[in-house]
């Protein structure tokens, strides 16, 4: 058994191709359908919203698609990522497991977001586009595209979700460092906030909504502007593979392989980068690695969500894609893993775990700090809100493993650090953080506003 704590590649063994999933999918893909026809969406469709080669990779049944040479050039920057093995939490833990996790806060902002911002700004460079539209939660997503827009010499026009503005200044302040410009949202820019600030002047905004208005902003701009979404679709998931294709090698130098692996899930993007390749050699390989999303009890989109055909967005104006979801009018409760409160999920993990190939878990929100005070204690590192749902059930796990006298290799997500997280950490060390689990009832009420999809 190797002793080290710490595995680290170097820079020649940053991964050549991304592994896309839609190359060993045990259920064939359900179609994307147009929102104001109901019927599948064409090229052109997606054309107004997203350049042409990244529409290619979205619907790619190539198993490996290669990464641009300017692409690993940036990735050079922070990547390969350590693994390491948390010999010290294992301890405190007093388990015979093993526990590993891959560190995505390496990054220059703290999370895996910029492995698909990097590459979404290098292909809308490619293909003429001049400004990039997107929304961010709690800023993450906003200040990778920022930062990767401002390599790549793109403008950048970022809705942010109002109550993360006001709650989380400083990432606004990072956007403004790339260069980017960032609105409150709603904002009186679009329609759709004009028509939802006219319902509800002090709306706190939602993740939905910040789409609507992105999306809205590049389909009327004639043509200069495109959309950037952070995570839910395939070509996201497939740029993060870097992730867990790194973390094979890394696990490989341990001379271990993972029993389970783990990560949280908003729109499931961290969770595939870690797991895809996972899976690949699950379905490939003869593997049999439990792989376990995790998602808050306040955004249960996995374990209590509809599995069935709606909007991505809140107004109706993105693609309706077949997914988990909690309908498009879900407005979360103010917990604070901004990350994880999208009412949908990518349509890939959905339909892993509709057919059994991937289990979910919902994590209530004082568990999980628990959990993130206990790991930081241990291993040094503050970890962001979201990235302790996929540190609980991996506490969890190998404490499950002590009872049972069984010595398996957990591996998690560790998809970013928490420093600009301090009110939600300041806010549980004082006690005034609450558990909250969405309620049944409004799942089931939310289901009446589904699109009606008859498919032929
Ligand atoms: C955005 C974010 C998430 C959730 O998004 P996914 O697409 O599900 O990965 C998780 N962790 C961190 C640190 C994030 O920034």
């Amino acid at each position: 058994m190797n002793e080290q704590t710490k595995y680290v590649l170097d820079e020649a063994h940053l991964p050549e191709a991304w592994y896309n999933i839609n190359a060993d999918m045990p259920v064939p893909p359900q179609p994307v359908l147009n929102p104001q026809t109901l019927e599948p969406v064409t090229p052109e469709f997606l054309n107004v919203l997203f350049p042409m080669n990244l529409i290619g990779q979205e619907v790619s049944p190539d198993r490996w698609i290669e990464i641009p040479e300017p692409v690993r050039e940036v990735y050079k920057l922070w990547r390969p990522t350590p693994l390491f093995r948390a010999r010290r939490l294992e301890l405190v833990l007093d388990t015979p497991a093993h526990i590993y996790y891959k560190y995505e806060g390496v990054s220059p902002v703290g999370s895996h977001k910029p492995n698909t911002a990097v590459p979404q700004a290098f292909y809308n460079k490619e293909a003429g586009t001049q400004a990039l539209t997107t929304e961010t939660g709690a800023g993450q997503w906003g200040s990778a595209l920022a930062m990767a827009c401002n390599f790549f010499d793109i403008d950048l026009e970022v809705y942010m979700v109002k109550v993360s503005y006001q709650q989380k200044p400083y990432r606004r302040v990072i956007m403004e460092t790339y260069g980017a410009e960032v609105f409150p949202s709603p904002t009186e820019k679009t329609a759709v906030g004009r028509q939802i600030l006219a319902q509800d002047a002090n709306s706190p905004g939602s993740l939905g909504i910040a789409i609507s208005e992105a999306v809205e902003v590049a389909a009327t701009s004639g043509g200069t502007k495109k959309y950037s979404l952070g995570s839910v679709l395939n070509h996201v998931l497939l740029h993060q593979t870097v992730i867990g294709l790194e973390a094979l090698d890394q696990m490989e130098m341990a001379d271990e392989y993972p029993d389970m692996v783990i990560g949280c899930t908003g729109g499931g993007s961290n969770f595939a980068g870690l797991a895809y390749p996972f899976l690949h050699q699950n379905f490939t390989n003869g593997k049999s690695t439990r792989v376990i999303a995790v998602e808050p009890t306040s955004c249960p989109t996995l374990t209590r969500g509809h599995y069935t055909f709606d909007y991505g967005d809140t107004a109706g104006m993105a693609p309706i894609v077949k997914m988990h979801t909690l309908g498009r009018n879900f407005v979360p409760a103010g917990i604070h893993a901004g990350g994880l409160r999208y009412h949908g999920m990518s349509p890939s993990l959905s339909a892993l775990v509709h057919n059994g190939d991937i289990e979910a878990q919902a994590v209530n929100q004082l568990a999980t700090f628990e959990a993130a005070i206990q790991f930081a204690k241990a291993e040094g590192i503050v970890a962001a809100p979201e990235s302790a749902h996929a540190i609980r059930v991996a506490i969890d796990e190998a404490l499950h493993c002590k009872e049972a006298g069984d010595k398996k290799v957990i591996l998690f997500n560790l998809s970013g650090h928490g420093h600009f997280d301090m009110g939600a950490y300041n806010d549980f060390l004082q006690g005034k953080l609450q558990d909250y689990e969405y309620p049944a009832e409004a799942v089931e009420a939310a289901m009446a506003q589904l699109p009606e999809i008859e498919l032929a």
